[in-house]
């Protein structure tokens, strides 16, 4: 009768009693497993439980999806590890999107989308409780045992009483004069109540206070914004938006007025930015205005830290999330919002599986949430901004005006071809630079001089031979660092001495070629004996806190000339800063890659828009020997419209995105003849799916070639480049063509996937 029930119901009992679960491994698939009648309930999807595996144990996440009919013997859960889902509907569904798309094992999606540890901690280390942090605290006292106790007892139980409690026993221990035994025995007499207490592991101190923060009034431009904002939160459902501000245009101004209107009713907002550490002002500006509201994620929190920033995320006790990357998968109850600052920033894509792009993401995460998502940049990319042009989505607003009327700085380009031709060699500063970075100490103001290479000196030149000194493991040049003295390679980390003779032909003719940061920073202090020379870039700050301690060295004025890489490009606001510099404006536009002019584009822009933020007017000047080319001219105009009409052009004739989705099939390995092989076969199964899919005009299949860096860590690298216009069938045949290669027993784990590349190289 039972079973009968069962059937008209469409259910089948022991169906019931299975689930499928991803495990965090390279492995396209999800397992089944059966629920041993020991436990009670089926474990909900999104909920953590510890399965064998192999001859091993892993934590993996139950997942929705219904198991496949199977004869075989199925392996038993072995533990349920959480009382309710870690992960909830949403977000599970935002990794099921995540693994479809970017073509990423779902439990490595999964994975990452947790607090580190949570998931790839060694099976036999994992509890079933938190790694949440406690500290023994008084929770109550009991006045009425006061006759039991004795004269110092009764004393310090009156002390307690007025005290708020909880309070933590050993802060009141060192302030009592009394020790954790006297209160122990207290508490054995039933006089006061002792418990543990959860502490939040913070990344600032408890006793930081935040920071004081001005509020401007917003000028019209910002307002008009923000009422655009306000009507979508009101009206509630999926939005997106872009901000289209010029530098200095007070985009943050917005969003942290934004935020506030959607912490009044009640509901919790997302912030991404592309790098914490580098703006430590945004954070502050945060936590300025909504203080313990405020959560912070990035990679630079302790385990811990980041555990109890999830957590107080979770619990809905920080509803303001600012964070890195990886923050679009915070545990945000309720989401209104979500704020993509400089959405055109790189560091939004990861490099590693799973490839996913932060932005991308977000707008996912705002559809499946019915939030609104907006995305803010002086430069955006190109995609984004013709979407926006194209298909009205997302919706541009712009902030065409700096703050308080300030002027956009000034830019001259010097065409350094000239300045070789006067002076009979290459030098660092052009005579336009040098003259203005005198004036501007003159004046006691700041600059800001941008060189994206660091190191000394970029190559090895034997002027004997002809000879250069590359990487042992990778096809790039060794960097001569002479903080070090050795030379390095900036991919694998492989360093030697600097020879002191040609490896080649034994002469001593070697010479070092191309200055990066480390050399100009020398150069200028030789040219400016009395001015204090500061450098940033991921040499200067590879000891913990030095990072602070150059920006907050510059901001105070105890520098006068910062030289950097990008780092110092992103989005600083130092308002002593007058003059900008960029010593090689080229050295990106070279690269094989189409985002080259975007990218140059971007960092001439954001550079640029460095300087005049505080009262007094800024200048630029840029050294380049293309002082033609369009992303040149254009940042010279910082006129995004100018360079947005030559781009796309461009990216039109040669179907480029926004014309085209790209697929970048990367193989990888030691052996050069085999590696090669196994991208020709995948390049082989790609062109016969392709036959059936599609006409060779909408699906291009480009490759196997060898990537710009052929070599990297000692491996080979074959690439395919798929270029479509609907980017579903690329994942098809790319779907196929794994599948083809796995069926015939051959191995993908050398085989990686981008969807959406942004590094091509
Ligand atoms: P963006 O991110 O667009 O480059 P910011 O948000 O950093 O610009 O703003 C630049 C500076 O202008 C900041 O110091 C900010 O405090 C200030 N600011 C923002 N809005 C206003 C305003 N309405 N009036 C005066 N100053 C403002
Ligand atoms: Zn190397």
């Amino acid at each position: 009768m039972a079973a009968n029930l069962h059937l008209r119901s469409g259910r089948d009992p022991e169906r019931d009693r299975k689930v499928q679960v991803a495990v965090p491994l390279p492995l396209f698939q999800e397992f089944t497993y059966r629920v041993p009648d020991r436990m009670e309930k089926v474990p909900a999807a999104g909920t953590r439980v510890l399965v064998p595996f192999g001859h091993r144990k892993l934590v993996g996440i139950v997942v929705d999806g219904s198991p496949p009919v199977t004869d075989l013997e199925l392996k038993d859960l072995e533990r349920v590890l959480d009382r309710e889902p870690i992960l909830s509907p949403q977000l599970l569904n935002l990794g099921q999107w995540v693994a479809r798309y970017y073509f990423s094992p779902l439990g490595e999606v999964l994975q990452s989308m947790l607090p580190p540890g949570l998931m790839s901690k060694p099976a036999s280390s994992v509890s079933r409780a938190w790694p949440v942090k406690t500290r023994m605290s008084i929770w109550s006292t009991d006045p009425s045992r006061g006759p039991d106790l004795t004269p110092r007892q009764r004393e310090l139980l009156a002390l307690l009483a007025a005290r708020k409690l909880p309070l933590p026993v050993s802060r009141f221990v060192r302030e009592a004069g009394s020790t954790h035994r006297t209160l122990k025995a207290l508490a054995a007499r039933g006089a006061l109540v002792l418990k543990p207490e959860r502490v939040y592991r913070s990344p600032w101190l408890d006793s930081d206070p935040p920071p004081p923060v001005t509020r401007h009034s917003l000028n019209p431009d910002q307002s008009r914004i923000l009422e655009e904002i306000r009507r979508r939160l009101t009206s509630g459902g999926f939005h997106s938006m872009l901000i289209h501000g010029i530098t200095g245009s007070g985009k943050t101004e917005v969003y942290l007025n934004a935020i506030s209107q959607v912490v009044r009713s009640g509901g919790s907002a997302l912030i991404l930015v592309p790098e914490i550490g580098l703006t430590p002002q945004i954070s502050n500006q945060f936590r300025g205005w909504f203080g313990s509201e405020v959560a912070i994620l990035h990679s630079g929190l302790s385990e811990g830290e980041r555990f109890d920033q999830w957590l107080r995320i979770r619990e809905g006790k920080a509803r303001v999330v600012i964070g890195t990357r990886s923050s679009v998968f915070a545990p945000v109850p309720d989401l209104r919002i979500a704020i993509v600052d400089e959405e055109h920033d790189s560091s939004y894509k990861q490099g590693e599986m799973p490839r996913y792009h932060a932005r991308d993401t977000a707008l996912k995460r705002g559809q499946l949430e019915q939030a609104l998502v907006v995305l803010g940049s002086a430069t955006p990319q190109l995609e984004i901004y013709h979407g926006s042009r194209d298909r009205g989505r997302p919706r541009a607003e712009i902030l065409p005006r700096r703050v308080l009327d300030r002027s956009l700085p000034q830019v001259k380009v010097v065409d350094m071809r000239l300045e070789f031709q006067k002076h009979g060699k290459a030098l660092i500063l052009s005579d336009l630079l040098r003259c203005s970075l005198q004036e501007s100490l003159d004046c006691g103001d700041q600059a800001l001089l941008l060189l994206n290479r660091r190191g000394y000196s970029s190559s090895l030149l034997c002027r004997s031979c002809g000879s250069t000194e590359n990487c042992r493991n990778c096809s790039i040049s060794l960097t001569y660092h002479r903080d070090r003295n050795r030379l390095l390679c900036h991919y694998c980390g492989f360093t030697r001495s600097l020879p002191t003779r040609c490896r080649e032909c034994g002469k001593r003719y070697i010479h070092l070629l191309g200055e990066g940061t480390e050399k100009v920073q020398e150069a200028i202090q030789d040219l400016f004996p009395e001015a204090r020379v500061g450098r940033l870039d991921r040499d200067t700050v590879r000891r913990k806190g030095r990072l602070q301690q150059i920006l907050s060295d510059f901001r105070r004025g105890r520098t006068d000339i910062l030289v950097g890489t990008q780092m110092i490009a992103k989005g600083h606001d130092f308002p002593g800063v007058t003059l900008v510099g960029v010593l090689s404006a080229d050295q990106g536009l070279r690269l094989p890659d189409f985002r080259a002019a975007e990218r140059t584009f971007q960092l001439l822009t954001q550079v640029a828009g460095r300087a005049g933020r505080g009262e007094r007017a800024g200048r630029v000047v840029i050294q380049t020997y293309y002082p033609n080319h369009y992303s040149l001219k254009a940042a010279r105009r910082q006129d995004y419209a100018l360079f947005f009409q030559e781009e796309i052009e461009f990216r039109r004739r040669f179907q480029y995105p926004p014309f085209s989705a790209l697929v970048s099939l990367l193989v990888q390995g030691r052996d050069r003849n085999s590696t090669l092989d196994l991208a020709n076969r995948l390049g082989r199964r790609l062109l016969a799916h392709r036959k059936r899919v599609s006409a060779q005009q909408r699906l291009r299949i480009l490759g196997p070639a060898p990537a710009p860096l052929e070599r990297i860590k000692g491996e080979y690298r074959f690439q395919i480049l798929i270029k479509a216009v609907r980017r579903s069938e690329a994942l098809g045949i790319v779907r196929s063509s794994r599948e083809d290669l796995s069926r015939k027993g051959v191995s993908l784990k050398k085989v990686s996937v981008d969807v959406d590349p942004v590094n091509l190289m």
